[in-house]
């Protein structure tokens, strides 16, 4: 008898879990336990779904890492019953929320699958149908027994993306996401075609799941602009118990080389606060010494994002300054790869 693979829905909030109401044409969360009845397509997929729901359903712009800490929990209870998760959320910070969940699942293999919706499931021209169904079947996909996914996932509009590779780059277009750096894991057409080459797999596979739960977040994004002032870095520098800093630079890696500048990050770094350097631009690579404008960000100690995102390097230095490493071992750390976020 062969079983069909188990999925467990997981609803966080978001439009994709909207239904209009008629009468007072105002949008309405709808209680997700009775999605099938909602959406029929479900029964005819080759699996069985169960589904669980934040209490109270949240728009994902308040998500925090509380919220993550449920999310997470959530799975580790129910990783051994399931073959596969799909979490619905809001798209707006689905990109931070699905990096941060991709840094605390060490050794994960299963999918994780993280989908939502430009429009409400009950809309006439809903998107939501499409990209919960298709994250279905992918989270159901398998070969040789196993999970042909075994990484977190963003899934929308016939792409399917490795999570922390993702960028929210549209409000308003069913193409919501980009993945610049990486190329679709699979893309969903009259098949459902995986690129098995690109997808990340465990360095041993009799490794157990490690459910890494402690985030720091005394930690900023600072983003450069033509105009900054010496005051203003400074101020923000100064925060109390500051711990990390993203640093969003211009084109490969560079920043103002003037005195004041260089100055003020090389005392943060003193103060051991972490300063990541991570570009602007949506697409590309940090390369710290490439101009002249960063080679003193190399020499005073601040960290090449390369080419991850800003939503995975904010989630990676959360991860990482747990970690009470030195700045030799946070650099080495935050410049490997460690859930494929980096190229
Ligand atoms: N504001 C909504 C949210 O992120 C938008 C969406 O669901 O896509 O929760």
């Amino acid at each position: 008898m062969t079983t069909k693979p188990t999925i467990l829905l997981i609803y966080t909030g978001g439009t994709i879990g909207m239904m209009k109401d008629y009468d007072s044409n105002a949008l309405k969360a709808f209680d997700f336990s009775q999605i099938s009845e909602k959406i029929p397509e479900l029964q005819q997929l080759n699996c069985q779904i169960h589904t669980i729901s934040f209490e109270t359903p949240i728009d994902s712009s308040n998500m925090n890492t509380q919220y993550y800490m449920d999310i997470v929990e959530i799975i580790e209870k129910n990783y051994d019953l399931f073959d596969g998760f799909v979490v619905l959320s809001g798209s707006d910070t689905m990109s931070y929320t699905s990096s941060a969940i991709s840094f605390m699942l060490e050794n994960l293999q299963k999918p994780i699958i993280f989908t939502g919706s430009q429009l409400p499931i009950g809309d006439l021209r809903t998107d939501a149908k499409e990209n919960l169904i298709t994250s279905i079947e992918v989270a159901s996909a398998q070969k040789n027994g196993k999970p042909m996914i075994q990484e977190v996932c963003l899934y929308f509009e016939y792409k399917l993306y490795r999570a922390n590779r993702t960028t929210k780059m549209n409000a308003e277009q069913f193409e919501a996401f980009v993945s610049m750096n990486y190329p679709p894991l699979a893309e969903s057409g009259v098949y459902l075609k995986f690129h098995e080459h690109y997808l990340l797999r465990v360095s041993d596979e009799n490794l157990p799941l490690i459910v890494r739960k402690k985030l720091v977040t005394d930690i900023v994004i600072i983003k450069i602009f033509p105009g900054i002032v010496e005051n203003v870095l400074k101020s923000i520098l100064s925060i109390k118990n500051l711990k990390g800093v993203v640093l969003e630079t211009y084109g490969s890696g560079n920043a103002p080389s003037e005195n004041w500048f260089v100055h003020l990050i090389k005392n943060a770094i003193e103060k051991n606060i972490r300063i990541v350097n991570v570009t602007q631009c949506l697409g590309g690579n940090v390369n710290q010494g490439h101009y002249e404008t960063s080679v003193a960000l190399k020499k005073i100690g601040v960290v090449s994002g390369k080419d991850i995102t800003t939503e995975a390097a904010v989630a990676k230095l959360m991860y990482l300054l747990n970690e009470n490493f030195s700045l030799i071992e946070f650099t080495n750390h935050f410049e490997t790869s460690l859930r494929g976020e980096i190229s």
